[in-house]
């Protein structure tokens, strides 16, 4: 038995309906939430919120050190940040030539990177992208919500600092922008249209260049340190008797009419072995939020979720001269880099290579490692020379899942015991809290906070997977 579980909850004995009835209220369910990044934390944290017992199954020691530790700082996604739509492509030239993009695409032989492309390149028409960006919005603007509920009612602190300027290298870039621009319009968001001048105003750092040709500056939109939001819930979290079984891989699943129950990977070595372990937690629903360790795990499933890996990269260095270093956060519109201050230092993020999955998870070729990271580098050199300590520059990467229509993969599958919430990519932050909720009332049997359509294009069901139905009780 895992001790620090205390076994009347996680036992595999518990038989259904193991879900107790508090008066006037749902039913209280022992949930098991499999990944420990912001998602599976976010998503601990609704579902504790409404009331049912949760265990969150992390690989590593703590929560937030793979995709969610390198996060780039940006809390949104507006409609000039999403990864998909007129603004971004993949084809025959980045692949020949590079992208000015920023974007690192080699698929090699791939066939399903070829697809996956193909698929995001139809989301570049301008009506779909609109499409897509309407019906994203609900949840954008719940996360907004959840996230300042959570941080007022918790005092939080991690490292927020408001305002986030896009700034555009030429008048082909704005002309690109057309479709974001207006959608902002639309939807009556908070932003400026600004000509250089305005830019160097809002934002002093901004170089007198001659590449500059505007920007969109959004007062209210903000960057922070995403681990230690994470973490800082985590605290919390432990405190409310959510349970986290730390340095403990899942290994697999079996759904079965009563229960779930996962398999554990063998403790890691070094872990403390002082208690006893099982190699099994069982509960009465599973959610899967475990980022790029997603995807081997629906497939022991036999759910065929058409989420793809993508490497994102970034570069931290403490601030170099004060002077320089921006006050906000700015992002260079064509190489989507972002370009954070968080607290003393400075990160720039993003360069994604997209390659064939079996080479994403490897370690990446050195010359597109280099590619990617003079990417970041060009547009500090750009946008905020002498902000960085540039001997102190530290580089990392992260694998993001992105689906091919752009938006996450949240929802309830055809096995009433299984949630799946994943396929996030550049703009989970912007998402997280917004799809915990999603996950939290469907476990929960409780009316959703957001609008069908909204739900349907989020729902694993856009993609017919299929999968497990109770009839298939065994899945390992
Ligand atoms: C360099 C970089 C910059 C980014 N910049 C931004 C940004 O500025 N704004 C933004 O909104 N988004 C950004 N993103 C994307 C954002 O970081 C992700 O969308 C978000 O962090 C995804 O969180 P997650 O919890 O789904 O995944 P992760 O953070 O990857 O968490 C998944 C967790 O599951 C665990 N896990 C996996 N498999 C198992 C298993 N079998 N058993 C147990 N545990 C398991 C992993 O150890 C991990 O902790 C960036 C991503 C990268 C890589």
């Amino acid at each position: 038995m895992i001790a620090r579980f205390p076994a009347r909850r996680f036992d595999g004995a518990r038989r259904f309906p193991n879900a107790v009835q508090r008066p006037g209220f749902l039913l209280v369910m022992d949930v098991i939430v499999i990944g420990g990044g912001l998602t599976g934390v976010t998503t601990a944290y609704q579902l504790r919120a409404a009331g049912h017992r949760v265990c969150v199954i992390e690989q590593h020691a703590t929560v937030a050190q793979e995709a969610s530790f390198g996060q780039g700082g940006l809390v949104l996604p507006t409609p000039l940040d999403v990864w998909f739509g007129p603004g971004l492509s993949f084809g025959l030239r980045q692949m020949l030539f590079g992208s000015r993009s920023g974007m690192i695409y080699q698929p090699g032989l791939s066939a399903v990177a070829r697809s996956f492309v193909r698929h995001l390149n139809v989301e570049r028409e301008p009506e779909r992208f609109a499409q897509q960006c309407v019906r994203l919005r609900p949840l954008v603007e719940l996360s907004r919500r959840l996230l300042s509920e959570t941080e007022a009612r918790h005092a939080m602190e991690f490292e927020q600092r408001e305002g986030v300027l896009h700034l555009f290298r030429s008048p082909r870039e704005l002309k690109q922008a057309a479709a974001g621009l207006s959608l902002l319009q639309q939807f009556d968001y908070p932003h400026q249209v600004l000509d250089p001048d305005g830019c160097r105003t809002i934002e002093p750092s901004v170089p007198k260049i001659e590449a500059l040709a505007g920007g969109v500056f959004f007062p209210y939109e903000r960057s922070a340190n995403c681990p230690l939001f994470t973490k800082q819930l985590k605290t919390l979290l432990e405190e409310n008797e959510v349970q986290f079984a730390l340095g403990r891989r899942a290994l697999s699943f079996k759904l079965e009419s009563e229960r779930v129950v996962v398999h554990l990977a063998p403790d890691q070595e070094g872990a403390s072995s002082k208690t006893t372990r099982t190699e099994t937690i069982a509960g009465d629903a599973l959610v899967i939020a475990a980022g790029a360790g997603s995807q081997p795990l629906l497939k022991e499933a036999g759910l065929r979720v058409p989420l793809y890996p993508v490497r994102v990269h970034a570069l931290t260095a403490p601030i170099g001269y004060e002077e320089h270093a921006p006050h906000m956060t700015v992002v260079d519109y064509e190489s989507r880099v972002t370009i954070s201050r968080l607290h003393n230092r400075m990160r720039f993020a993003s360069a994604p290579l997209v390659q064939a999955q079996r080479k994403t998870f490897r370690p990446t070729e050195p010359k597109l490692r280099e590619r990617a990271l003079e990417t970041l580098g060009q547009a500090g050199h750009t946008w905020v020379p002498g902000a960085a300590k540039l001997s102190a520059l530290r580089d990392w990467d992260g694998i993001t899942l992105m689906s091919p229509d752009g938006l996450p993969v949240t929802g309830a599958t055809a096995h009433p015991r299984l949630f799946i919430n994943a396929g996030h990519g550049p703009g989970g932050w912007g998402l997280a809290c917004g799809t915990a909720k999603v996950v939290a009332d469907l476990v929960s049997g409780q009316p959703a906070e957001l609008d069908a359509d909204s739900l349907a294009a989020i729902s694993p069901a856009r993609f017919s997977v299929g999968g497990p139905h109770t009839s298939r009780s065994d899945h390992r």
